[in-house]
Order: C-alpha cells, then structure tokens, then sequence
C-alpha cells in the first residue's frame, strides 16, 4: 500500500514516516502543498496523509484540487486544529477522515486500516467492467468480447483492469508501471508496449471497432 504524507514539518514528517515504514507502508512525502496536489494527481497512492496549514498551497485547497482532478484517493487530514468549525471545513472539501495532532500513532494507524477497508470494499462491489462489447468479470476472470471468450495470462489481466477501471483515461507508462509491475521502469525498457501488444492483439484483432488506443508522448486508453 502506497502513501502519500503531505507535511511541512520536518520532524513530524520523518517521524511519520518511519512509523508508517515500519509498518510495511510504502510511503513518499511532500513538503508544501504544491508538490502535494503534482503528486497526489499521478493517481498512484492508496492514501493520502495530509496536514492542514502548510506553505503555497493549504491543506484545504490541496484536497479540493485532488477532488476536482477526479482522484477518489481516501485523504486523512492531520492537523492541530481541532475545532469542530475545522473538521467540518476539511470534510467539507472531500476528505474522508480526520485526525488531531498530537495523535497516538497507533490511532493513525488504525485510521489507515479503517479508510483503506472501506475503499477496498467499495472497489470490490464491481464485479464486472464493461468498455462496448469487451467484459471482464473480476471474480471468475472470465474475459470476453461479444460471444467469444478471450484468454488472457495474468500480467495481460491485471492491465486490461486497470485500463478498464479507468476507462475513457490516458494512463502513462510511468502509472502503467507502477501499478502493474509495482516499481519504476527505466524509460528505456519497453516491457508496458510488449505487453499493450499482446494485449491488443488478443482484444482487439479482427474487430473492425478498436478499444484499446495508444496516444503518442502520453500512454494507453481503453475507450468505445
Ligand atoms: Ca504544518
């Protein structure tokens, strides 16, 4: 699970941090708000830890950037304003959670578990993604489009759903990478457009009606 901490102070931020780690969290941080909402709108964390006052940008405005860029990332505020008044605003801006600093770590971490639950199991009601006529069911992993079914290896699988998740969306190789292969390629590698062409052949050879598109210099998009 992969977290994104947005706090200013240094040491709360490491000590964060560290904490998260040793609790097999993969964590990266950011210092202002800016740098925030650039990463938090990469689309590649589970979660985001996000402190209220911080420079350039606020904590309130980084979550409503995050919510109008379409991210439906869980966000757990964490600040030092505990005021009801305060909550309510960071509610109000699409967080999902809230917590007051100074906070037991053990909470924090309890509030992670509890806000990436509910996100896992809102994910999982969808059984089924349907892009025209391909339909991918993600419980028997039954892929098929119109009457024929389609045989897919894993790998193919897991970046069929992905694109279907996000059907309509470009996604980078850099997102691609990530959320398949859990790790960065170098540029030079071309494993993402080995596998986009297997996949391509497998969907969408000998229909006349192509789904899967590559967008040059931005990546991949499953679209009718
Ligand atoms: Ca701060």
């Amino acid at each position: 699970m992969k977290i994104l901490l947005v706090e200013d102070e240094l040491k709360v931020n490491r000590f964060i941090k560290k904490g998260l780690e040793e609790n097999g969290f993969f964590v990266e941080v950011a210092f202002d708000g800016l740098s925030g909402v650039r990463m938090a709108c990469t689309g590649l964390y589970d979660l985001i830890l996000l402190d209220i006052v911080l420079p350039k940008v606020s904590g309130l405005e980084v979550c409503q950037q995050i919510r109008e860029a379409y991210q439906s990332v869980p966000i757990l505020m964490l600040t030092a304003l505990g005021t009801t008044e305060d909550k309510i605003r960071g509610l109000d801006t699409g967080a999902d959670d809230y917590l007051t600093k100074p906070f037991h770590f053990e909470e924090l971490l309890a509030r992670i578990r509890a806000l990436s639950r509910r996100n896992n199991l809102e994910s999982d009601s969808v059984v089924e993604l349907q892009v025209d006529d391909l339909i991918i069911n993600l419980d028997s992993k039954e892929v098929a489009r119109g009457p024929k079914g389609i045989t897919l290896t894993l790998r193919e699988f897991q970046l069929l759903e992905l694109l279907a998740r996000n059907k309509g969306r470009v996604l980078s190789r850099v997102v691609i990478a990530e959320k398949i292969w859990d790790q960065s390629f170098d540029s030079g590698s071309n494993v993402i457009d080995v596998y986009i062409n297997y996949l391509r052949k497998k969907i969408d050879s000998g229909h006349d009606k192509k789904l899967l598109h590559t967008v040059v210099g931005m990546g991949y998009v499953l679209r009718e």
